[in-house]
């Protein structure tokens, strides 16, 4: 499959995860990927050599997008790299945290808007001047969105403003013939969701999925990059469950 030939993509939080998954799926379809990081430089490099080792092209770029001029740095860089067109922008990189109302403090609540929420958002708005007919825009959403599952009030909110976002921003640039989509995953196994590790967390997960197994980066990343291809051309402003049917 080679359907983004010539088409360039940034990937936030790329260095591992549902991000590391999902660079790897946009550069083997073929395109120039951007794999951006915050603080793990040798894991970007191992992805950008994977990605090279292919045959593809990658470059990374580490910013950390819980300030609030990082999205404004990223897009700055990532105009260095990629000039006047970003054809796919996943905005991937998140953080979650389990606690309950009484445990949360405003430092967590405002972390978590401010790297789930803000970042994406003003990272859509610095790169769009970048973006133009034929461009798309994937946000990451969640099953916690949907469902209240676990201990994640403040997080699952996080993930409901990006569903609201992804109506809003699909509305206003789809006059632009740009396309705007989210992926909400369910649980899947990886460092943010390490509890699948253990027995019990196994056990919970696939009790309240309908296929019975834990769900890899993988998984996550080919529905990604078929909302970046032009299969999906007539998809904008939807949500797309890729849970395993999780909480039918
Ligand atoms: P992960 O913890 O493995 O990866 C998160 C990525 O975000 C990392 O690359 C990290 O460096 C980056 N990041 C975090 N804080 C950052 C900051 N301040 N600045 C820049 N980058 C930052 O987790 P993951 O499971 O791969 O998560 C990817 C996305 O998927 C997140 O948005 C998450 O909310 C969402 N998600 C995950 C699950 C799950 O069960 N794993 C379920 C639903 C949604």
């Amino acid at each position: 499959m080679s359907n983004l030939t010539g088409k360039t993509a940034l990937i936030t939080g790329a260095s591992r995860g549902i991000g590391r998954a999902t660079a790897l799926a946009l550069a083997k379809s073929g395109a120039q990927v951007l794999i951006h990081y915050s603080s793990a430089r040798n894991e970007a490099d191992a992805v950008v050599e994977d990605i090279r080792k292919a045959g593809g092209r990658a470059e990374k770029l580490g910013v950390d997008l819980g300030t609030p001029t990082g999205p404004h740095e990223l897009a700055k860089q990532v105009r260095t790299i990629i000039g006047d067109r970003l054809d796919i922008l996943v905005a991937n990189a998140g953080i979650s945290k389990a606690a309950s109302i009484e445990e949360t403090t405003i430092e967590d609540f405002d972390q978590l808007f401010a790297v789930n929420v803000r970042a994406p958002y003003f990272l859509v708005q610095q790169l769009l001047a970048t973006m133009c007919s034929g461009s798309t825009i994937i946000f990451t959403s969640s099953l916690a969105a949907r469902a209240a599952v676990g201990n994640l009030s403040a997080y699952a909110a996080t993930k409901g403003a990006i569903d609201t976002l992804v109506k809003h921003l699909a509305a206003s640039l789809g006059t632009r013939g740009i396309r705007v989509n989210a992926v909400a995953p369910g649980v899947v196994e990886t460092d943010m969701s390490n509890f699948t590790k253990a027995e019990e967390g196994r056990n919970l997960t696939l009790g309240m999925q309908a296929l019975k197994r834990i769900a890899q980066p993988d998984d996550i990343a080919g529905a990604v990059a078929f909302l970046a291809s032009d299969e999906a051309r007539w998809i904008t402003g939807d949500t797309l469950r890729v849970d395993g049917g999780s909480k039918l």
